[in-house]
C-alpha cells in the first residue's frame, strides 16, 4: 500500500488544495495531510482550526486522513509510514521553492519520493495568502467561489470578510 503525505499550513484551506486532494486521492490508497503547526510565517487560523477546516473539507473522501505535526515533514512522513510527499506546483510561484526543498528532503531521506502536482487551471493564482487580503478589502463575493462555505464561515468570525 502507498501512503503519500500532503503536507502545507492551509491557512485556510482553498479550493485549490481541495483540487490536489481530490486528484492524490484517487492515485494513492491513503493520502495523510498534515497541517503544519508552526510554519515561518503569520498565521490567522489556530492548528485546531485549520485540521478542523480541513477534515470538514475532505470528509467526503474514505482515504484521507488530517494529522496535525510539528518538526520536520520528512520525520512526520516516516510517522506515518507515508513514500510520497505530494506538492501543488502553480504556474511561476512554487517551481523554485518546491525544487529546493524536494532536494533538501531528498539529501535527508532517500526513500521518499516527492510527487508535484500542477495546479488547475483556475487555481493558478490562489493562495491561502491573496484570497485573506482580497476578503478583507472587501471582495466576500469574488472568494466565495475559492473556498468551500464553511471557510466563509471561518472567515467571517476572524472577522476576515
Ligand atoms: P506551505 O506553507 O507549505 O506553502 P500551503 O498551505 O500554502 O503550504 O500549500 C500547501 C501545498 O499546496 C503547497 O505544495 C502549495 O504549492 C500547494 N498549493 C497552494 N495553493 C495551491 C493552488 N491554488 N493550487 C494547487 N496547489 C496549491
Amino acid at each position: 500500500m502507498t501512503i503519500a503525505l500532503y503536507p502545507g499550513s492551509f491557512d485556510p484551506v482553498t479550493n485549490g488544495h481541495l483540487d490536489i486532494i481530490n486528484r492524490a486521492a484517487s492515485l494513492f490508497e491513503l493520502l495523510v495531510i498534515g497541517v503544519y503547526d508552526t510554519p515561518p510565517k503569520y498565521l490567522s487560523f489556530t492548528t485546531s482550526e485549520r485540521v478542523d477546516m480541513m477534515a470538514k473539507s475532505v470528509n467526503h473522501l474514505s482515504n484521507v486522513k488530517v494529522v496535525s505535526y510539528t518538526g520536520l515533514t520528512i520525520s512526520f512522513a516516516h510517522q506515518v509510514k507515508a513514500t510520497v510527499l505530494v506538492r501543488g506546483l502553480r504556474m511561476s510561484s512554487d517551481f523554485e521553492r518546491e525544487f529546493e526543498m524536494s532536494l533538501m528532503n531528498k539529501k535527508i531521506a532517500q526513500d521518499i519520493e516527492s510527487v508535484f502536482l500542477m495546479a488547475s487551471l483556475e487555481y493558478q493564482f490562489l493562495s491561502s495568502s491573496l484570497l485573506k487580503e482580497v476578503a478583507t478589502l472587501g471582495g466576500s463575493q469574488m472568494v466565495k467561489s475559492l473556498v468551500p462555505p464553511h471557510v466563509i464561515e471561518a472567515l467571517k468570525k476572524k472577522n476576515l470578510i
